[in-house]
């Protein structure tokens, strides 16, 4: 089961994907995670991809797919995985869909998360998120018990440098231009289920299970 989490960002992909991977025994692949995992190790790919993350760019595309599909070979993805951040343009959705068909499998939901852009820029001022397991917390809506201390692993939360307005910005233009067209990409192969990203985390957890339930019935 090959799944896609979709949508802007701070649309709450990390949020549902936490929520659908206790559901279903596959692993999240979140290429924002490894990145920040490879900048904070301070190796090659982390110095390289560093420039394009604090602008609110994209890493280029041969960079991002090769190491998606360098995870993908890992055993614990022989059943499928999660992907929240990749695909992320066109030519990585084909490098997606193309790899998976080499091995006969396929792309079986995008579970795409519509917000507005305004309701993006007001979460994402408050967004904050864990230095160590990558949790992300809002200073109203969904607070660290202890202020500045994640409820998960007990590290370090903080504003992430990208979720300043003007990044956060220029990430939403990056979206608009980039990343959205894949959603009709998609939608022609009928697997894209759209799902309102508004409203309390649960009530839009319970509907991203429903659509997962409905691509995969058991
Ligand atoms: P995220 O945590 O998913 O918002 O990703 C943070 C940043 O990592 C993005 O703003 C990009 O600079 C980079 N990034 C993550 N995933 C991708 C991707 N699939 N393609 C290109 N850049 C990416």
């Amino acid at each position: 089961m090959f799944v896609i989490i979709f949508g802007p960002p701070g649309a709450g992909k990390g949020t549902q994907a936490a929520r659908i991977v206790q559901a279903h025994p596959i692993p999240q692949v979140a290429t924002g995670d490894i990145f920040r995992k490879n900048l904070r190790e301070g190796t090659a790919l982390g110095i390289e991809s560093k420039g394009y993350m604090e602008a609110g760019k994209l890493v280029p595309d041969e960079l991002v797919s090769k190491i998606v599909a360098d995870r993908l070979q890992q055993d614990d993805c022989v059943a499928g995985a999660l992907l929240d951040g990749f695909p992320r343009s066109l030519p990585q959705a084909c490098f997606l869909d193309a790899w998976l068909a080499e091995r006969g499998m396929a792309i079986g939901l995008v579970v795409h998360l519509v917000v507005p852009d305004s309701v993006i820029v007001e979460r994402m001022g408050g967004r904050r998120t864990c230095t160590n397991c990558g949790a992300t917390y809002h200073v109203s809506v969904s607070p660290t018990k202890v202020q500045g201390i994640c409820d998960r692993c007990g590290s370090q939360v903080i504003q992430r440098p990208d979720d300043n307005e003007a990044t956060v910005l220029t990430r939403l233009a990056t979206y608009h231009e980039q990343t959205s067209p894949i959603v009709e990409h998609y939608r022609a192969l009928g697997v894209v289920a759209d799902v309102e990203g508004v409203g309390s985390i649960d009530r839009i957890g319970d509907h991203v299970i429903e659509a997962i339930t409905k691509a995969f019935p058991v």
